[in-house]
């Protein structure tokens, strides 16, 4: 349709907007439904469900009168306030993804992931690679075809790095995990060559209601309102939000491990308090949610480890944490809590490793991804070249390839150059921090008490309350300059010289 002023076309893109949101909530609840209470028969009903939505979305999203809509108002972009503006930015950018993928490769890659979903999991269940493999070369092809739709005039890699955390290049990755791994190959053997940390209490019988309890105590402390933000059991723990006002955590519960689920709320809790963080301006629009996995990650990694795994957090909740288990941690005081939830090791698993070495296993698949984009290292060869890696920058054997490059669940999604955003997240972290204690002074005091609202109140000034307005790169750089990995060594450096009497 032709637009008769620039006010009708901004209504047009406001109820656009709506719908998709709408949609979106709806998918996300069934969604969540489906990973949490649906009795688990329901899959099949909810599949077909689901599959009638996403086509409805990728109808509104790919239809000729958008097109049209998002030329008008990009040719009267100069009469749209900043807001507006990078609506139409954010809604191009996905209509020509959607556009610049011919419909048959679409639906081709669909079926494929389906598929592939399956062969991974019995795949990794059976350790057997060889039945993956043909199914990891597609999707790997895939990408890369995709790579060059997206943005021709970049390496496929980085236009895949560049869809997940907008800004990002193999150039900055290089140097930056560079000097990661200059920093923490080195201190993780110093560390190694230590006295151990005796962590053997936290692996007891601790039973799940009384694990649940806790779960609340913390999203108290964490300041989460449980008006906007619920909790609920599922496989996997991850966090979902429909508006600012409704956000999903999750968590999973072991009976022998009592720092799993505890760690899991914290972290899905940062996740959460981003999401319930964005102005309200932002419901309903394409502009709500965090604005990329690094930012999100930065954001649930500082609850988690720069809060969480802080003396200043232990001394605060450790009574509480004993008060809820009092057999198992009897003989156990804040102190040896504190350094049984740092104990840093090398171990095979990327979801259940440590804070010092977590960024190495992620460097493990961003060498892996780099090089099956550019064709320099066959799928065949992947298993081969992962535990290579792993020798080299964790010093271990990696026993079988369920335990190795089967255990992630990203490649058979189709997620290639997601990797890095988990290791960027957990480097913005400490430089965020250094700005926020030259604002607020010595955050931790608050921490001691229990009493997080400085720090979240900081947070959601600087970085929650903008959602998706500002890019990340921009948002960051907003906030503490440029970006500079030697925050994060440096902290890493200097919590565990402490920590293990380096
Ligand atoms: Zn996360």
């Amino acid at each position: 349709m032709k637009y008769e002023s620039v006010n009708q076309a901004l209504e047009a893109l406001a109820k656009h907007q709506a719908t998709m949101a709408a949609y979106n909530h709806a998918l996300g609840v069934m969604f969540h439904d489906g990973s949490t209470v649906a009795p688990k028969g329901s899959w099949e009903g909810r599949g077909q469900t689901m599959g009638v939505m996403s086509g409805i979305i990728y109808d509104l999203e790919t239809s000729p009168e958008n097109g049209e809509l998002l030329t008008y108002l990009e040719e009267h972009a100069e009469e749209l306030t900043p807001v507006q503006r990078r609506q139409v930015e954010v809604m191009r950018k996905g209509y020509d993804q959607m556009h610049k993928i011919p419909a048959n490769e679409y639906v081709e890659y669909s079926v494929l992931m389906n598929d592939a979903q399956n062969v991974w999991e019995k795949a990794k269940n059976e350790n057997d690679f060889a039945s993956f493999a043909p199914y990891l070369e597609k999707i790997v092809d895939f990408n890369r075809k995709f790579a060059g739709y997206y943005n021709p005039s970049m390496e496929p890699y980085d236009a895949l790095l560049n869809e997940y955390e907008e800004g990002m290049n193999m150039k900055t990755l290089d140097a930056f995990f560079a000097q990661l791994r200059g920093a923490i190959v080195p201190l993780l053997e110093k560390v190694m060559q230590a006295p151990q940390i005796d962590d053997s209490f936290l692996n007891q019988h601790y039973p799940i209601d009384k694990q649940r309890e806790l779960s609340d105590y913390l999203m108290e402390v964490l300041g989460l309102d449980r008006n906007y933000c619920g909790i609920a059991e599922s496989e996997h723990p991850y966090t979902t939000n429909f508006n600012n006002k409704d956000v999903r955590i999750t968590t999973h519960y072991h009976e022998s491990n009592l720092t799993y689920s505890m760690y899991s709320v914290v972290h899905e809790g940062g996740h959460a308090l981003y999401e319930l963080g964005a102005d309200d301006a932002y419901n309903f629009t394409n502009l709500s949610g965090g604005v990329s996995m690094g930012i999100h990650e930065s954001q649930s990694r500082f609850y988690e480890n720069l809060i969480g795994r802080s003396e200043a957090f232990i001394r605060a909740v450790f009574p509480k944490i004993q008060e809820i288990f009092p057999e198992q941690l009897k003989n156990v005081d804040a102190e040896m809590f504190y350094k049984a939830v740092n104990k840093a090791q090398p171990s095979l698993i990327r979801t259940e490793a440590d804070e010092l070495t977590y960024a190495l296993h992620v460097m493990v698949r961003y060498e892996i991804e780099k090089q099956m984009i550019a064709g320099t290292l066959a799928v065949v060869d992947v298993p081969a070249e992962w535990n290579r890696l792993y020798k080299e920058y964790l010093g271990i054997d990696v026993p079988s390839d369920s335990e190795g490059c089967l255990q992630d669940s990203h490649w058979s999604g189709g997620s290639i150059g997601y990797f890095p955003s988990y290791a960027l997240g957990s480097a913005y972290g400490p430089q965020m921090l250094m700005k926020m204690q030259e604002d607020l002074g010595d955050v931790y005091e608050d921490v001691a008490n229990g009493d997080l609202s400085k720090v979240t109140g900081w947070l959601k000034e600087k970085i929650h309350r903008h959602a998706s307005f500002i890019k990340p790169d921009a948002l960051f750089k907003s906030v503490c300059g440029e970006f500079d990995a030697k925050y994060f060594t440096d902290y890493l450096t200097e919590k565990y010289t402490k920590l293990y009497n380096l």
